[in-house]
């Protein structure tokens, strides 16, 4: 079972010398230099722009979070009806639907999906639940997604990719906290996960359920909608009807592309999978170098995935042969070079500057 004690961010979040700190440490001593040396601060300060533009940068960010926190509580609170009323799937995945997610997939939930204890990330919503058991109550997984903006991530690894990280947080947030209203009004348990609260990961139960499949990026790649996916869920006790999807496999065509590895900055993507794991090995601490000098979380390998923005399971299929996917990567290179970094002016004066700040 996983624990969302052992992620980086939870790692981060202990305070140094603390008692969790300590106990932490203790029997994880490997990682206790790695980790503090990242350890106190904010990325974000890093943002390398003009003062004031920096200014409203951080004060959006800023707001972003204060809304979360308050949805996340009111959410939390909100009152399940005493009476359950019949609930129809195809009916709550439509609420999504007109939010705008692109997909979405009603899941079973086992007890091997949860994180089998809480960490310290959720203290950014005033909880400190660090340490706690989860309880594994909730039968259902919504899963679903939205997409981020093409023109804002070809940007990366600069602030555009950041603002847009953060709107696609919010919107499948926003979906999250209205889903799990309806649910409650139907007398159901509902929880919303967001950026800020899982009680289970979300990559292994869409990679598991094959809403989508695991690149050598270690993100989701779904079939139809690619590499820039921003993946959320509602957790629930409805009785909902759950769906099955044929298996997606894209190991064979990363093997051939290594896009990823190569543009990553840090050589964090590792060209080795886990062991007994679909995952590849990562090295955490290189990529949030990555994070540390630019303030943003670089996205360069969402942007030189083929699948981030030509690339689908259509086309995958007619590519049978070996020879056929370097066929198909030698046009695709010749087309955008072999490094993907921003070919165009920066954007964000006119995205973001004075219009959503
Ligand atoms: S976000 Fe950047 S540093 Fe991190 S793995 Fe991707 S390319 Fe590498
Ligand atoms: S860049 Fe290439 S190797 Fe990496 S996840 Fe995408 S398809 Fe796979």
């Amino acid at each position: 079972m996983r624990d969302e004690r052992h992620t980086f961010f939870s790692r981060l979040g202990l305070e140094k010398h603390s008692d969790a700190y300590t106990r932490y440490y203790q029997t994880h001593p490997d990682l206790q230099t790695l980790d503090d040396a990242f350890r106190g601060g904010d990325f974000k300060h890093a943002l390398k722009l003009p003062s004031e533009v920096k200014q409203s940068v951080l004060d959006y960010v800023h707001q972003e979070d204060a809304w979360l926190r308050h949805a996340h509580h009111d959410s939390v609170a909100y009152p399940v009806a005493l009476k359950p009323k019949p609930i129809r799937t195809q009916a709550l995945k439509a609420v999504l639907y007109d939010e705008g997610a692109l997909d979405v997939m009603v899941v079973p939930l086992e007890k091997n999906d949860y994180y089998s204890h809480h960490g310290t990330v959720k203290e950014s919503l005033y909880l400190d639940l660090n340490d706690l058991p989860i309880d594994p109550k909730y039968t259902h997984a919504i899963l679903y997604a939205t997409a981020l903006d093409e023109m804002a991530i070809k940007q990366a690894p600069f602030v555009e990719s950041l603002i847009e990280t953060m709107r696609q947080y919010s919107n499948v947030a926003k979906m999250a906290f209205k889903l799990t209203k309806v649910l409650k009004d139907h007398g159901y348990e509902a929880l919303a996960q967001h950026r800020e609260y899982y009680e289970l990961p979300l990559v292994p139960l869409a990679h598991k359920h094959h809403f989508g499949t695991v690149g050598m990026a270690n993100h989701i790649i779904h079939p139809k909608f690619g590499n820039r996916l921003r993946l959320n869920a509602v957790l629930t006790t409805a009785p909902l009807e759950v769906e099955t999807r044929p298996k997606f496999d894209v190991k064979r065509f990363c093997n051939h592309c290594a896009l990823c590895l190569m543009n990553c900055p840090t050589q964090a993507i590792k060209p080795h999978p886990r062991r007994n794991s679909e995952m590849q090995q990562f090295d955490e601490h290189r990529c949030f170098v990555m994070f540390q000098k630019g303030g943003t979380d670089c996205s360069l390998c969402i942007t030189s995935c083929p699948f981030s923005f030509d690339l689908n399971a259509s086309i995958l299929n007619t590519l049978e042969t070996d020879a056929d996917i370097d066929q198909w990567l030698k046009n695709y290179l010749k087309q955008w070079g072999p490094k993907r970094r921003p070919s165009e002016p920066s954007t964000y004066k006119e995205r973001f500057y004075g219009t959503q700040l």
